[in-house]
């Protein structure tokens, strides 16, 4: 039995045609089914819906054998005990600084200002602002970063930004690029080994339809 983990959302709407390419269809819709394992069309591959931040988890762990987890979270993690085969190409964002609007970002950092950082990226942007040489102090957020600037939480954020429209609606805008996000598929470096006739294909089959994308 191979187990794939997965989040809901985004990661598994646009896994879904990776699945198919490697001939495996989800029995259920994690959105409608509360169900946390759900079988598919193969007998040997099962799928399990964890939060984002917990897939590398499960992975390192052998709880499951491999799994789609961004970029971001990867960092944060950290990666231990995971192989990473493939860049996927999907779920592609932006890991970014952002401002209130009129913010001189620049001249703060030119000054050596401390800045009052707000994230759920505490890692990515420790070491960001470390090596910029940018003393920082961290506000750790679970979510809905952009409004820690405008209730005087933060002076900035750091993070992830697609389009640009949250920001816009909050009258903040993204000034600095951390680096360019998309999820890569982990696997579990000993489920690699012992099921690797089973895994193999469909890891050849993801790196194929990544390619094509
Ligand atoms: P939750 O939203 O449940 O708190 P989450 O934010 O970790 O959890 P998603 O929003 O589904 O989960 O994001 C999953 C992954 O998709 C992220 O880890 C990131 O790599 C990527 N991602 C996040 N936001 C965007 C976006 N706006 N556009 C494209 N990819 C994104
Ligand atoms: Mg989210």
């Amino acid at each position: 039995m191979i187990t794939l983990a997965l989040s809901k959302g985004r990661i598994f709407e646009e896994t879904l045609p990776l699945l198919a390419a490697a001939g495996i269809v989800p029995n259920e819709n994690p959105e409608s089914s509360r169900k946390l394992i759900i079988g598919t069309n193969r007998d040997d591959v099962r799928l399990i819906i964890i939060r984002a931040t917990d897939v590398p988890t499960y992975v390192q762990h052998g709880a499951a054998d491999m799994g789609v987890a961004g970029k971001d979270v990867l960092m944060e993690h950290g990666g231990d005990g995971l192989y990473q085969p493939i860049d996927l190409n999907i779920a592609k964002c932006r890991m970014m600084v952002a401002t209130p609007v009129g913010f001189d970002y620049e001249a703060a950092v030119r000054r050596g200002s401390r800045l009052r950082v707000a994230t759920k990226y505490t890692k990515t942007a420790r070491l960001h602002f470390a090596a910029k040489g940018v003393h920082i102090d961290l506000i750790k957020l679970y979510g809905s970063m952009e409004l820690a600037p405008l209730v005087g939480l933060s002076d900035i954020i750091v993070d992830l930004v697609s389009t640009g429209s949250t920001l816009k609606a909050n009258n903040l805008v993204a000034v600095e690029t951390i680096c360019e996000i998309s999820s890569r598929l982990v696997v579990n470096q000993a489920s690699l080994k012992l099921k690797h006739d089973m895994m193999q294909p469909i890891i050849e089959a993801f790196k194929g339809a990544a390619l094509s994308s």
